[in-house]
């Protein structure tokens, strides 16, 4: 989810559908950590250089910090401390389309 703006907050699909890794110094306490950082409780570790969202690995995924629900209205528990990826993703990126077509959803208007 890339911001608190419409569209994203009636739809968290790519929260619900790729796995979120980062490195641990954006963690809460890490050098780069944005906000306070990233909560330990909601990542698992990869290895010593990467953590992941908790949750966006399972089957089907879903962030353990997306709060609502995908499609309707969601919201980020952790905004202003998320991770990289999630400050990353761009709605006009193909993988957005994707990530919406998972949940049925179609593409943003152009
Ligand atoms: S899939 Fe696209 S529209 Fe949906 S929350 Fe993510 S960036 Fe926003
Ligand atoms: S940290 Fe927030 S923006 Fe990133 S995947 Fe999880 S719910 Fe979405």
């Amino acid at each position: 989810m890339s911001d608190g703006a419409n569209p994203c907050t009636a739809c968290g699909a790519c929260c619900a559908a790729f796995r979120v890794d980062f490195h641990p110094v954006e963690l809460a306490g890490g050098a780069f950590a944005w906000a306070g950082g990233v909560p330990l409780a909601l990542t698992v570790p990869v290895t010593a250089q990467l953590v992941r969202m908790r949750g966006s690995d399972a089957s089907p995924p879903r962030c353990a910090a997306l709060a609502g629900t995908v499609g309707e209205c969601v919201a980020c528990t952790i905004y202003d401390a998320r991770p990289s990826p999630c400050r990353e993703f761009d709605p006009s990126h193909d993988a957005c389309a994707r990530a919406r077509a998972r949940h049925g959803l179609p593409p943003l208007p152009v």
